[in-house]
């Protein structure tokens, strides 16, 4: 097993032992970038001169005996909505292609304070807009498994980096799944945590009232090591919770016997894959042998999630994406026109991709005077009882377990005609954004080679309960 196979946790062992550095590892993840890497087009920026730099820094603390942080010296990927400061963030995006930020998002500023390596900036659907990264400025990222299959979105990219060996860790975003969903497609452990848990402080805003950034690792203990990193309390974004921030690692630790775990009927139904039913129901009953005990439980609004997302989605996205006019920053077109109105249009003509479009026209219609009440007002009042259902469920059990996906990875371009058909991708996440709850995919399995990802929910600000289970499941089942 090369170095860049490893996981997070065995790597800080062996750096503390003094049997790797950083730079070792660093560079065997260059390696598998060079190998790999046009294939897979997982990443939009790689920064191996200033990724060096920090492994050299890494190994400098540990040479000198001082105290190292666990994250010290770990390559890391930062999907490119986060701001890093001096390295380009396009956000997947023709309006934001050249743009350098000026300062740090919180949570890469907090990585980088623990001696992390960034090794560069991932592919993604432009602005978080899509389920399957072939939205991109960049092109498709690709699955690892078969690159004929996409890596799913629209954190594809830091879920492929991962899945490869091309990252050790990532950070993603999930708006409605994109942590979660591209995890299940490509076989990585992602965690979405509740909102608030994270800053979001330097996140590029797609939906406010939704977007969430989260870890992807291959292990459910990984993800837990960077979520202690990156969790807590900020500042600068006012959302964020002022809550102490509990210790994932010891969390995990712990055993799951004696849990409650509900599993709601209205996932279990027609559209779901065949395959990914019975590997559930499979992991569920290894669950249960664990001792956890099941529940069926009803969570009635379900079905109207798809679309309460999509309409709340839009409306924020329409607002969020008004600032890019050729003016403050990024992408300019129009230079030779005479008038500024006509400038903002050919800008964001030619700046926006056609999802991006479609989005913001769907939001400003859903906002607008006249249709406010019927689609917006509405679609916040059915959020609000898909929450309350949360909230009942979870006076009966301890955590939720639903497929993360109703579908196997697909092919590229499969979908790509079809609006609908990419947002029904979605139907399983979307309601833990609406909720602001946290969730996990986990695999459980494969179907003939390709990921099945099970998605483990839990009560608000219990990321402890979801990544507990999601480590006992990984060791119990082998996987
Ligand atoms: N696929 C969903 C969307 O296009 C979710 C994306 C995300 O979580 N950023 O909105």
């Amino acid at each position: 097993m090369e170095l860049c196979d490893k996981s997070a946790l065995d790597l800080a062992t062996l750096l503390r032992k003094g049997e790797t550095t950083s730079r070792e590892i660093t560079e065997s993840l260059f390696k598998r970038i060079e190998k790999k890497e046009k294939t897979l087009n997982a990443y939009i920026t790689t920064a191996k001169e200033s990724a060096l730099k920090q492994a050299d820094n890494a190994d400098e603390g540990f040479r000198s005996g001082k105290d190292m942080p666990l994250l010290a010296g770990i390559p890391i990927a930062v999907k490119d909505i986060l701001c890093t400061r001096g390295m380009r963030t396009t956000c997947g995006s023709k309006i934001l292609e050249n743009f350098i930020p000026t300062y740090n998002a919180t949570a890469v500023e907090r990585v980088l304070k623990e001696g992390a390596v960034i090794i560069g900036k991932t592919n993604m659907d432009e602005f978080g807009m899509g389920s399957s990264t072939e939205n991109s400025i960049a092109g498709p990222a690709r699955n690892p498994v078969d690159p004929q299959l996409v890596a799913g979105g629209s954190s594809g990219g830091s879920a492929a980096a991962v899945a490869s060996g091309e990252a050790i860790l990532a950070l993603g975003t999930d708006t409605g799944g994109s942590i979660r969903q591209p995890s299940a497609f490509c076989g990585t452990t992602g965690l979405k945590p509740t909102y608030g848990r994270v800053s979001r402080y330097g996140v590029i805003a797609y939906a406010s009232s939704l977007d969430q950034v989260g870890p992807i690792g291959m292990t459910a203990e990984d993800c837990a090591m960077l979520l202690n990193v990156i969790a807590g309390h900020d500042s600068l974004d006012s959302t964020s919770a002022d809550l102490k921030r509990p210790d994932f690692l010891q969390a995990v630790k712990k055993d799951i016997r004696g849990l409650k775990a509900g599993l709601p009927k209205e996932y279990f139904i027609e559209g779901l894959d065949r395959g990914i039913k019975k590997k559930i129901d499979e992991a569920v009953k290894l669950l249960e042998k664990n001792g956890v005990e099941i529940i069926e439980i009803s969570l009635p609004h379900t079905k109207y999630a798809v679309s309460v997302y999509y309409l709340i989605a839009t409306a924020e996205a329409s607002s969020n994406l008004a600032r890019y006019d050729g003016v403050k920053y990024g992408f300019r077109s129009g230079d030779d026109i005479d008038d500024v109105i006509r400038m903002y249009e050919a800008t964001r003509d030619e700046g926006f991709g056609q999802e991006v479009k479609r989005r913001i026209m769907l939001g400003t219609y859903v906002l607008s005077a006249g249709y406010y009440d019927a689609y917006y007002l509405k679609a916040q009042k059915i959020r609000t009882m898909i929450k309350i259902d949360f909230d009942r469920a979870f006076k009966e059990v301890d955590f939720i377990i639903t497929p993360t996906t109703p579908c196997l990875p697909f092919k590229l371009g499969e979908k790509l005609s079809d609006p609908l058909q990419m947002y029904l991708v979605d139907i399983y996440t979307v309601s833990l954004n609406l909720s602001g709850l946290p969730g996990m995919s986990v695999k459980c399995g494969d179907i003939n080679g390709l990921p099945v990802g099970m998605q483990i929910i839990g009560k608000a600000f219990d990321e402890e309960t979801v990544l507990r289970v999601g480590n006992r499941y990984q060791q119990i089942a082998g996987i």
